[in-house]
């Protein structure tokens, strides 16, 4: 269940509460409310309450409203925001704010596997903006699978990326590994990226939740993770009070070695029925491979998705990273034409135009 607490209630009616639930749960969980829109919630796993705890608990004077939920994830669940979320990244003050998910238009996120030099992120950056993209991917900290491979820049990457997002007016997004370096990552991104190897590191999903910045996190999924863990895992996100959380699908493993993973897009609709908040598909690390990354695009925006996350490279053959899944910032270009049709498509005014 969800309590909503009443914003007029007495410390003293608050307090009431909070014994009550302490006592209710054996006083073995934790049960800290979350700021939310200006609203404290409690969210609790009610499922060993009987009715007369339940009408204990509706009699608390401290209490708004109960949501019945009975999924163990609460706050992404639909019920709490029936009408979908939306995520606005940037800055309005900047000119360079963009919203993802409601009715906006699909969101291309766009750029490197990693920052690689000065040379190779501005030429990107400048050129996914030329293609369409509306905001800018590099990784400065690299999760790799050997210790022998590049790791990427770390701080200087992050600089970088502060250039680049000067130079080209798109918002930046990169990983961060580490709880400790949430609050530097945050300083100069303007969503949190929390990579597929991370997805059930609890310490960095709390610190994800509690920046100072109030960045916006993108959860990828984990490489093997299902879709309830998943959504645990954005639970933690906002329970620690940020509510700005986007889901990036971005393949599961399996046993086909033709490419690197498989891409669920039947998670896309089933999430929206699920969570309120934001889909968008990662067909780059789904795949592998550059020439399948165009048609899962398009795949993936008719799925439903609000927006996708792109590999670019200028020399893709010549990428520290990645490269065999990077796409050029002209396949880049024709990915977004092509997606904007779909998406028309998807909201009927391809159609509509034609019939009228
Ligand atoms: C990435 O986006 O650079 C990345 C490492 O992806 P994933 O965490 O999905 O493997
Ligand atoms: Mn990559």
């Amino acid at each position: 269940m969800l309590i909503t607490i009443h914003s007029q209630a007495t410390s003293e009616q608050r307090a009431q509460l909070m014994s009550l639930l302490r006592r209710l749960t054996g006083n073995q969980r934790p049960i800290t409310p979350t700021t939310l829109d200006g609203r404290d919630i409690i969210g609790l796993d009610d499922s060993a309450f009987d009715e007369a705890m339940h009408t204990l608990l509706t009699e608390q004077r401290a209490v708004e409203r109960i949501l019945p939920i009975k999924t163990p994830y609460k706050l992404v669940n639909k019920a709490f925001k029936p009408e979908g979320s939306t995520v606005v990244v940037g800055e309005a003050l900047d000119g360079n704010a963009v919203t993802i998910g409601g009715t906006s238009a699909p969101v291309i996120i766009a750029g490197p596997c990693a920052v690689e030099n000065r040379e190779q992120l501005l030429s990107t950056a400048k050129a996914v903006k030329a293609a369409g993209a509306n905001i800018l991917r590099g990784g400065a900290f690299k999760p790799r699978t050997s210790p022998y491979q590049f790791q990427g820049l770390g701080i200087e990457g992050l600089h970088l990326l502060a250039e680049a997002r000067t130079v080209s007016g798109l918002p930046v997004i990169t990983e961060v590994m580490e709880p400790d370096l949430v609050e530097t990552v945050a300083q100069y991104a303007d969503i949190l990226q929390i990579g597929s190897r991370n997805m059930q590191n609890f310490p960095l999903l709390l610190a994800a939740g509690r920046n100072s910045h109030k960045r916006p996190v993108m959860l990828k999924r984990g490489l093997a993770s299902t879709i309830d863990e998943w959504l645990l895992a954005a639970e933690y996100i906002m329970a620690a009070g940020n509510p700005h959380v986007i889901l990036c699908e971005r393949g599961i493993r399996s046993f086909d070695v033709q490419t690197r993973n498989v891409l669920d897009l039947a998670c896309v609709p089933l999430l929206h029925e699920l969570t309120h908040l934001p889909v968008i598909v990662d067909p780059s690390h789904a795949t592998g491979r550059r020439e399948l990354v165009a048609p899962m695009s398009r795949a993936a925006i008719a799925a439903g998705a609000e927006g996708l996350i792109l590999e670019v490279h200028p020399d893709p053959n010549s990428a520290l990273c990645d490269g065999r899944q990077s796409i050029t910032p002209e396949q880049l270009h024709s990915i977004v034409r092509q997606t904007k049709l779909v998406a028309q498509v998807m909201s009927g005014e391809e159609i509509l135009s034609h019939v009228a």
